[in-house]
């Protein structure tokens, strides 16, 4: 049985040609933002081929980053884009992957929905999905939804999410529904020219699929010359007009800029016979005009153990490149590998010329002690640390050693037989088994304490936040006492008092932790306050001739 879908809806289906990381999901997001420039409601879903339920159980090498919605669940770094580009919240509904799906079509064979019918791919797979994008069509009452669907055209795993939105032309009607194909041009370096080749078949690919692109966004690193837009117009039966070219840029963030100027927002709203307003740009004009001083960036350290693969960091590089913008600065990010800091000690030499050390959110034990050495490093070099989470608790676990006078201090989460065990399990999570989806997840409410840099960040009268988390750990209140009369201060707390949400160093210019991913909640045009109050005090300092640290 087909999902009633909404009437009015209007859909926008991307989907990704010759090979990954093209950047499809910055030309989502970059959509997104000129459709609402033109005062359209939008939402946006991702649908992810792979058969995991969610990426929360992968590893930061496989996947990058896991992104966490307002309402906690742990979804693909794209989602981080579309949040920041169009400046929506999102929910566990545009976070759509095949475990999902197919999880949802067996347990309903189970309980006998089906009537005895055999359940196939055609219908009930395809139906499943169609009920999700309704689910999302349906609570967020967007005008468009725009649906980006993971992987390449030609994998195995995608082809049920191809037939869907296939059929999607029918259920909800031809001028409700617009196809986009994001692509790549290689470059051959011995003829020094741009190919079409590769796209030519992966249009082919999705024509076999049964869907017609409307419109081809070229990505290349070179200029896309007239012949070959009128080439590829000829050969995918894409107007002129569509093919849509869109070579590397600087910045992630001009890329509205430059699809804008290639007309891609009349046409999909002239295509899709949407009642729009004049695009108003003006905001993120100015965001990306903004004047940098270049010769002059913030350096900052950030200490990680998977700093090979910079997407698993994605949201913290954006939200310092943010807080930089509006510093009038640029911030030049060293990844440094923690175990780096274990083996050989040289953390002189890795950490000398930065201003700030960021540590950022982890699980396991890995690298865990040149994390702390980095800590360390900062708090006695009064150099601007920030702490994201597991940042928050090496932060802690560094101080109770030096306070304690003793290496004992560690999490339960590194060493279950600690003597001092300063961050242990929340108590909710004792004899929590599964591992999926199971953790303090999403938004909480902080309350700021007064007088701290915390109420300092936020502005002195936003005394209530709300922020995202994800975690099993918290900071241990039998230690409470102890380390603040050492000099630890407990900035951020959640409204009953119980749980220590941020916390802080006196004495130092700025050293902080937080409990929560303040990263989520950044935009490229209102950073998130702790980020700006970081990046604030890391450009202000000078190595050079720099106080030590002295206990109170
Ligand atoms: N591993 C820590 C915990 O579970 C920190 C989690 C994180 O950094 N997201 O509490």
């Amino acid at each position: 049985m087909p999902a009633t879908i909404m009437p009015m809806t209007k859909y926008i289906f991307v989907t990704g040609g010759v090979v990954s990381s093209v950047g499809k999901g910055i030309t989502v997001a970059s959509i997104g933002t000129l459709l609402k420039s033109r005062g359209l409601t939008v939402s946006v879903q991702k649908l992810d081929p792979y058969l995991n339920v969610d990426p929360g159980t992968m590893s930061p090498y496989q996947h990058g980053e896991v992104f966490v919605t307002r309402d906690g669940a742990e979804t693909d770094l794209d989602l981080g884009n579309y949040e920041r580009f169009i400046d929506i919240e999102l929910t566990a509904d545009s976070a759509i992957t095949s475990g999902q799906i197919y999880s949802t079509v067996i347990a309903k064979e189970r309980r006998g929905d089906f009537m005895g019918g055999t359940i196939q791919v055609i219908p009930h797979v395809t139906t499943e999905i169609k009920e999700r994008l309704r689910i999302l069509a349906q609570k967020s009452q967007a005008e468009v939804i725009l649906v980006e669907v993971g992987g390449t055209v030609g994998d195995i795993e995608g082809q049920p999410f191809l037939e869907a939105i296939r059929q999607m032309r029918n259920d909800v009607g031809r001028d409700n529904v617009l196809y986009i194909h994001v692509t790549l041009l290689p470059y051959i370096g011995s003829t020094k020219e741009l190919k079409t080749k590769p796209t030519q078949h992966s249009v082919n690919e999705l024509r076999r699929m049964g869907i017609q692109p409307d419109v081809i966004v070229c990505r290349a690193d070179y200029p896309i010359s007239d012949g070959i837009r009128d080439k590829l117009s000829q050969f995918c039966d894409v107007e002129r007009k569509a093919v849509i070219p869109l070579t590397t840029v600087d910045s992630i963030y001009q890329v509205p800029l430059v699809l804008e100027e290639e007309g891609i927002g009349n046409l999909l709203v002239e295509r899709l016979g949407l009642q729009s307003a004049p695009p108003d740009l003006k905001d993120w004009q100015r965001m990306v005009a903004c004047p940098i001083d270049y010769h002059q960036p913030v350096k900052v350290a950030v200490v990680g153990k998977y700093v090979e693969l910079e997407d698993a960091y994605y949201s913290v590089r954006e939200s310092l490149c943010h807080a930089g913008l509006a510093h009038g600065r640029s911030v030049e990010i060293s990844w440094v590998q923690s175990e780096d800091l274990e083996k050989n000690g040289d953390i002189e030499t890795l950490l000398r010329d930065v201003q700030g050390v960021v540590v950022p959110g982890g699980f396991g034990n890995r690298g865990i002690e040149g994390m702390i050495s980095a800590a360390r490093y900062a708090r006695e070099n009064r150099i601007p640390y920030f702490g994201l989470c597991l940042g928050m608790q090496i932060q802690v676990i560094e101080f109770a050693r030096f306070a304690l006078g003793s290496d004992q201090p560690n999490s339960t989460e590194f060493n279950p037989g600690t003597s001092h065990p300063v961050i242990d399990l929340l108590p909710e999570q004792r004899g929590v088994a599964d591992m999926g989806g199971t953790m303090r997840l999403g938004n909480y409410t902080c309350h700021i304490q007064p007088g701290t840099i915390a109420a300092l960040a936020y502005g002195d009268d936003a005394c209530v936040v709300v922020e995202r988390h994800r975690h099993r750990f918290e900071f241990n209140n039998d230690y409470r006492e102890r380390l603040n009369a050492a000099g630890l201060v407990y900035s951020g707390l959640s409204p009953d008092g119980r749980l220590v949400e941020i916390c802080e160093l006196k004495n130092h210019p700025w050293m902080l932790g937080c409990q929560f991913h303040p990263e989520f909640g950044s935009r490229p045009n209102r950073p998130h306050p702790l980020f700006m109050g970081f990046v604030g005090a890391a450009k202000e300092i000078l190595r050079e001739g720099s106080q030590p640290w002295l206990p109170l």
